[in-house]
């Protein structure tokens, strides 16, 4: 997170925004959550066991959309046979 998502103050590593008052604890949790599956996805990727990938990599973009997370999901669903969630992801593109 760079900024505060409620008043765009420069994030300065608090849990909660030193311009706003809002809590951004959640949120920090919510992106660390994301990119540890997505490090799961890619460990599980690496070993070959895409229902493990496409699990993990599911998990993230449910937290996060990150353009990094929709590839993770795009590929894992690929390589599970999960054809029209790829489609979907690769048409939702940019939206
Ligand atoms: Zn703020």
């Amino acid at each position: 997170m760079e900024r505060c998502p409620t008043c765009k103050a420069k994030y300065n590593g608090k849990s909660v925004c030193y311009r706003c008052g809002t809590e951004l604890g959640l949120l920090l949790k919510i992106e660390k959550d994301a990119a540890m599956h997505l490090d799961k996805a890619k460990q599980a990727f690496l070993e070959k066991d895409f229902e493990k990938m496409f699990f993990h990599a599911r998990r993230a973009w449910s937290l996060r959309q990150l353009p990094e997370g929709r590839k993770m999901l795009a590929c894992a669903a690929m390589l599970t046979w999960r054809f029209e969630t790829a489609i979907k992801l690769h048409h939702d593109q940019g939206s």
